[in-house]
């Protein structure tokens, strides 16, 4: 598996880097007992049963049952192979490989495309005459040369077919061309470029890789679309893209939360005035994929999309969104005058829009005040539909303090006393718990919803994927003793004892070889020298937490279950037998069976009463 990397090397990357640090930069980790845990990078979950042990080095979803070490967190994160996974462990704990095994970074053909194409545009608009066009729009938008680099803008020229002609030399076959979305087909089969004249914004996955592309257009010319996006691929999937979403996540590390906005230009201009946590999705609403990713990173969340009334009704739909999945924090951001983020940084400069993200309200207070603006509070007729309402928002709280702030907030605002608004509020609670009750386990989630509150059941997850771990507790232990003690190991070797599952017994040999060939065998090297389909059995094993005192007595019980576990089966299946013989009337073979079943029968009670 290792391949040409050798061995002493990959020990190395190992030794340098703690598991812990590599998967924080994909999943929010919480520390729990000796463990770390998240939400799964690998399947959408609502508790978290992603588990990372820092003492073994390994991580193990619960749920899905992906597990093992560093490298293999990454190969299934990033679909790399094993020395690509390493090579990447290697960058992260700044280690440098030398020698012919280090491959390029990525040998996807479609990433390594994506990869010169945003190269490309890049290049022409900074440096060719094709480019200026494109290089002068960028300079109206106020885009400075670090902006460009940092988001790796570029231009796909107005002439027909560059990119094509640029890909192509260098070996690039059509049918990947074609697979790419980059290109369109015209009927007679030939390819175009699928981007013209536009200003590129190249579109990354969770790691960084660019995946896609949405082209802006320059020119006045309204009858063409704004904004094309690449065509959905097998990589491309906008439902679950987030514009500058790898970036963020290592900004949001320092700024303690993620800002969603509504275009990638928002994040720009927000990037501009020090804001450097910031996303977009991807000119559609947001996507339940999208806030799974998010939950994963962090959940403080501030929504700051345009101060005009779409704006801020799509912020409301993005907030109860949110609310939905649970588990979230959140802050809105209503910029004044109805402003784009853009424009407000134009007019008020970068401090004050730090502020205005600073300030965000909580979720309650912004529910508050888009309440307030539908009814003419100087009327007292729709001032106390006002305040009925503006309860039922404060009822959905589960935070009894949170409750008061906003009772009394309201009290004093609109003058009324505080006491007959808490009165209604119990009355409401009341009606709210009594209207739960009748609709059972049928929760209307119609909103507002009550604030960080899980009240749906978990959504039914994959069966696991390699669950032979969790299910044969047995010849786990056993073979966990195998691995970890010369003595167990010994000690089952002299009894010659054999793993009756064909994949354990696979293991054991292997441990053998492995732990003969090496000074110090470790388990974590290990892995990277097995099959793929039997690491599962000692990620499980290993994230068992278990014992490693044993007695040889402890053993014998094992072995022996194993045994009755064998005898029961055969046992089974000689009944099966006998109820064919007899149904046939076989007398011969009846007798035969039954004194098969009866020879087990009498081996299998004297280990019972031993
Ligand atoms: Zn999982």
């Amino acid at each position: 598996m290792a391949g040409l990397i050798p061995e002493k090397v990959i020990e190395k990357v190992r030794s340098n880097v703690n598991i812990v640090d590599v998967i924080s930069q994909y999943v929010s980790l919480e520390k729990k007992g000796k463990d770390y845990i998240g939400l799964c990078p690998f399947h959408q979950e609502k508790t978290p049963s992603f588990t990372v042990n820092e003492d073994k080095q390994f991580f193990k979803c619960f749920g899905c049952g992906k597990g093992g070490n560093v490298f293999k967190f990454l190969m299934y994160k990033d679909n790399l192979t094993f020395p690509e996974s390493v090579k990447q462990v290697a960058e992260f704990a700044h280690i440098k490989l030398s020698g012919n095994f280090t491959k390029p970074k990525v040998s996807n053909t479609m990433t390594l495309m994506f990869q010169d194409a945003t190269e490309f545009y890049h290049h022409v608009l900074l440096t060719t005459n094709a480019g200026r066009r494109g290089l002068r729009y960028a300079r109206e938008r106020k885009m400075s040369d670090e902006i460009l680099e940092h988001f790796q803008i570029g231009y796909a020229p107005k002439q027909d077919n560059l990119l094509l002609t640029f890909l192509r030399g260098r070996n690039y076959k059509d049918d990947d061309l074609f697979r790419s979305g980059l290109f369109v087909e015209s009927k007679d089969g030939r390819l175009f470029d699928r981007f013209r004249d536009r200003l590129m914004f190249p579109l990354g996955n969770e790691s960084g890789y660019v995946i896609g592309f949405s082209g802006r257009r320059i020119s006045n010319d309204k009858t063409v679309a704004k904004y094309i996006n690449s065509p959905e691929t097998k990589l491309f999937n906008k439902s679950k893209v987030l514009f500058n979403f790898s970036e963020a996540k290592k900004a949001a590390k320092q700024e303690g939360h993620l800002v969603l906005y509504e275009g990638y230009m928002d994040v720009i201009s927000a990037y501009k005035a020090g804001v450097k946590s910031g996303i977009a999705s991807m000119g559609t609403s947001l996507t339940d994929q999208q806030i799974y990713m998010l939950k994963r990173v962090t959940k403080n969340i501030i929504i700051n999309y345009d101060g005009d009334e779409p704006g801020v009704h799509a912020e409301e739909r993005a907030t109860k969104m949110f609310q939905k999945a649970g588990g979230f924090n959140i802050g809105v951001v209503v910029l004044p005058d109805g402003l784009d983020p853009d424009e407000y940084v134009k007019k008020y400069g970068t401090e004050k829009y730090q502020d205005e993200v600073k300030g965000a309200f909580t979720t309650t207070d912004f529910f508050l005040k888009r309440l307030a603006k539908k009814y003419n509070l100087n009327n007292d007729r729709e001032k106390i539909v006002y305040l009925d309402e503006a309860v039922k928002v404060i009822a959905k709280l589960t935070n009894p303090v949170e409750q008061d702030l906003y009772i009394d907030k309201i009290a004093k605002a609109q003058g009324v006393s505080k006491a007959s608004l808490k009165a209604n509020l119990i009355k409401q609670q009341r009606r709210e718990r009594t209207a739960n009750r009748h609709k059972g386990s049928n929760y209307d989630n119609s909103l507002p919803t009550p604030e960080l509150q899980d009240l749906t059941p978990p959504t039914p997850t994959d069966a696991p994927e390699d669950e032979k771990g969790d299910r044969d507790p047995v010849q786990t232990r056993l073979l966990y003793l195998f691995i970890h003690s010369t003595h167990a190991k010994n000690y089952l070797l002299k009894k010659k004892f054999l793993f009756p599952d064909k994949d354990y017994a696979k293991l054991a040999e292997l441990w053998l070889k492995f732990s003969e060939s090496h000074e110090n065998p470790e388990i974590n090297s290990f892995l990277d020298f097995i099959p793929e389909e039997l690491q599962g059995i000692i990620v499980s094993a290993e994230m068992a937490d278990m014992p490693d005192d044993f007695t040889e007595n402890e053993i014998d019980e094992q072995i022996s279950a194993l045994h009755m576990r064998k005898i029961n089966s055969k046992l089974d299946e000689l009944k099966n037998q006998l109820n064919d013989a007899r149904r046939k009337t076989d007398t011969e073979e009846i007798i035969k069976i039954t004194q098969k079943i009866l020879n087990l029968k009498r081996i299998q009670g004297k280990k019972e009463a031993f």
